[in-house]
């Protein structure tokens, strides 16, 4: 694991370093795009990245389930989680301009005429609820019209034509705003979608609009979390730049007054998002390195809440910490999609320490809009392990003093029990206070080497204590 303040985080690079840490395992026998692929990531989801190189009716090999884990992420970065969020944390302050190359393999091939999007690419028909083929990995770089900043983000594509493309535009988003703003002046806005590119402005699309201000770069961004400028090439049919080393460029217009119906597809909360109208990208060109592999994320994933995880952490922490110094690290745990929920944990020393674990309840919910749980717990709790975090509601939370509720908060629209984004905020306090803490220390035993004594399921062996 490095410690270096320079991350490699080209897409080869990565993949080859999966490889090294066995992340990285091959599928072999011919799959179908049919279904098939987002099944199988499905069910190994969780585990090492999967290469299908054997696709029915396709040349590209597929790369599935990439950054779907700890294990993949801390492999494909070349650093652990920890050392990732510091990265992260040096990004959002101090971002690195892009600097242009000669050498651009995206475009080794350039296809401008006569192209086929759901001949071309291995597109996946995900779900049979799915209203179609979904492009899901696709990082799509538009500049705003109005202040020239370039924006990258994910979002979902529908493959609606041999050169047209649904796209999913959320309200509020950035490239949302941008799109309103040329649909105002009456243009199409040019996009270049990238399939298969740097590992860190993959990490820098994900993170939403709240955690990176409208007039900060995301390329910019990647580059202060490599730690050295992402190396770009300009678009050969869009005033755009894209990152040199990608594996698939789209090149291609939202259209200012034209929608097609879009969906339904299966989105990360785990419901189907219905048919709506949504805007439409002609595609002017298509370009690619000589022998491209083509990326999917299943939008019902790991990948997709992934992607954001450490950086909101690392957005938490930068907001909780300052304003409640008692916070020593958080965790946004899987099964609230690592978006919805946090352990936050604090080490109080002094009683004047007592009560700041609720203040930092308040940080944390001021701090990330999507947060409807947060636990917080004392210093020798393990945050990362449940059955950790469990035992202490059991034995240090009190429910009739320690569960803080705020009504009525906005959270996320897509959480169906809540009302339109309206929902209750909870804070959980399981902390002690820090004179009571000798009551509730655990039992301690006393260390011993489990490596010095073998263990095994010899019947001989065994057989000499049970035989009578
Ligand atoms: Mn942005």
């Amino acid at each position: 694991m490095s410690n270096e303040l320079v991350l490699d985080t080209r897409f080869r690079a990565a993949l080859r370093r999966m490889q090294d840490a066995q992340r990285l395992q091959a599928v072999t026998g011919q799959v179908s795009t049919e279904f098939e692929i987002a099944s199988m990531m499905k069910q190994l989801d969780g585990g090492p990245a999967l290469l299908f190189n054997d696709i029915e009716g396709h040349d590209l090999p597929i790369v599935g389930n990439l950054l779907c884990c700890r294990e993949n992420v801390e492999a494909a970065f070349g650093t652990d989680f920890r050392v990732l969020r510091s990265f992260i944390t040096r990004a959002l302050g101090g971002p690195i301009e892009p600097v242009e190359v000669s050498h651009a393999p995206c475009q080794q091939v350039v296809l401008k005429t006569g192209f086929d999007l759901g001949k071309l690419l291995p597109v996946l028909r995900h779900a049979p609820g799915d209203g179609g083929r979904f492009i899901t990995a696709g990082v799509v770089i538009c500049r705003d019209p109005d202040s020239g900043v370039c924006n990258a983000s994910y979002h979902r594509l529908q493959v609606v034509g041999p050169d047209r493309l649904g796209i999913k535009l959320d309200y509020g988003r950035h490239l949302r705003l941008a799109f309103e703003r040329a649909q105002k002046l009456g243009q199409a806005l040019p996009i270049a979608i990238c399939l298969g590119t740097d590992i860190a402005l993959q990490y820098t699309a994900a993170t939403m609009g709240s955690q990176l201000p409208e007039n900060m770069d995301e390329l910019a961004v990647a580059g202060g979390l490599s730690g050295r400028a992402l190396p770009i090439t300009q678009g050969i049919t869009v005033p755009l730049p894209v990152p040199a080393e990608t594996e698939i460029v789209i090149e291609g217009f939202i259209q200012p007054s034209e929608t097609i119906s879009e969906g339904p597809f299966g989105e990360f909360v785990g419901f189907a998002a219905p048919a709506a109208p949504a805007p439409v990208i002609v595609v002017s060109a298509v370009t690619h390195r000589r022998k491209p592999i083509y990326p999917a994320i299943n939008g019902y994933g790991r990948e997709t809440v992934m992607l954001r995880k450490y950086v909101l952490e690392a957005s938490l922490l930068k907001a909780v910490q300052p304003a409640v110094p008692i916070v020593v690290d958080a965790d946004m745990t899987a099964g609230g999609l690592h978006r919805f929920h946090a352990i936050i944990q604090v080490k109080k020393t002094l009683p004047t320490h007592e009560g700041l674990q609720r203040n930092a309840m308040l940080a944390a919910f001021a701090a990330l809009k999507d947060l409807d749980l947060v636990i917080v717990v004392d210093d020798d709790i393990d945050i990362r392990d449940w059955n950790d975090v469990e035992y202490a509601l059991a034995t240090r939370m009190e429910a009739s003093r320690d569960l803080i509720v705020i009504p009525e908060a906005r959270g996320h629209e897509y959480v169906r029990a809540g009302r339109n984004g309206i929902r209750a905020k909870l804070g959980i306090d399981a902390t002690v206070p820090p004179e009571e803490r000798e009551r509730f220390t655990r039992v301690a035993f006393k260390q011993v080497e489990i490596e010095r004594h073998r263990l095994c399921f010899d019947r001989d062996v065994i057989d000499r204590s049970l035989m009578e």
